[in-house]
């Protein structure tokens, strides 16, 4: 299997569009035109609905038509459950800052969300979406159920990408992303990017993620420019959709939560 490197861009939403035209202008020089996935939130915080019809909604029908491969991405964003146990709430908000929306809610919920986010992104780009990826790249053992049943093609966490209709593993291996909340965070992921340039070995479905936080913080812009060169030089730039055609690296139904829970590194 030839290596390839997927690039992404999270939490793209009418209340990120600068921030988003910022980091396609960090990662193009790099990746080409338009040779990346958008992580797209309906709704983000409950203050930011993408409305059909309006300029957001066109400018996501043009990326995507251009070849933007286009990934529903949760619904608010914002973890609003009250989880079951003090251990779940208190992983839930340290590691996540409260954005893990797709941890703790239950099935019915969750395929509602799922359904309805799926049908209006579908209807303004004229096409399936691409995939879900939760928020957090959390999900909770009822999203992992109405995920498969909503026909979504992939989703991804921190570890792995795998087709949720059976569960299999289309690739493995660590998302180089960078965290922009505190200090210490962002000491930690450039040191990780760093590594990553480093030592990372060519393969298939390398993942490089971005967020809108971080076009605030010069050293994670600096640092995200240099990563995405060193990584696409050693690798073709790739899609996610080119892992559908990848023969089964796993067929092992993933236990993603309890191992995600139990890393110390987090984004959103
Ligand atoms: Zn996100």
């Amino acid at each position: 299997m030839p290596p390839n490197l997927l690039v992404s861009i999270h939490d793209v939403g009418p209340s990120s569009e600068g921030a988003t035209d910022r980091l396609r202008d960090i990662l193009e020089p790099a990746t080409g035109e338009y040779r990346y996935a958008m992580l797209v939130v309906p709704n983000h915080w409950g203050r930011a609905p993408i409305v059909a019809g309006s300029p957001f909604a066109s400018r996501l029908r043009d990326w995507s038509d251009r070849g933007v491969e286009i990934f529903l991405h949760g619904c608010y964003h914002r973890d609003d459950t009250s989880h079951d146990s003090a251990a779940a709430r208190w992983k839930a908000k340290r590691m996540t800052a409260g954005e893990g929306e797709f941890l703790g809610l239950d099935y019915q919920t969750a395929f509602n969300r799922m359904r309805d986010g799926r049908d209006m992104l579908q209807d303004i780009i004229g096409k399936p979406v691409a995939g879900f990826i939760a928020p957090a790249w959390l999900y909770g053992p009822d999203a992992l159920a109405a995920m498969a049943d909503c026909g979504f093609a992939l989703a991804e966490d921190h570890f792995r990408v795998w087709k949720p209709s059976d569960g299999t593993i289309v690739a493995r291996g660590p998302v180089i992303t960078w965290a922009s909340r505190t200090r210490m965070r962002q000491a930690s992921s450039l040191a990780v990017a760093a590594a990553a340039r480093a030592l990372m070995p060519a393969r298939r479905g390398m993942r490089l993620a971005v967020h809108p936080g971080d076009v605030t913080v010069p050293r994670l812009v600096d640092s995200i420019a240099k990563t995405v060169r060193a990584l696409a030089n050693r690798a073709p730039i790739g899609r996610y959709a080119d892992l559908l055609g990848t023969p089964t690296v796993s067929n092992a139904v993933p236990e993603i939560n309890r191992n995600r829970l139990s890393s110390t590194e987090t984004s959103n």
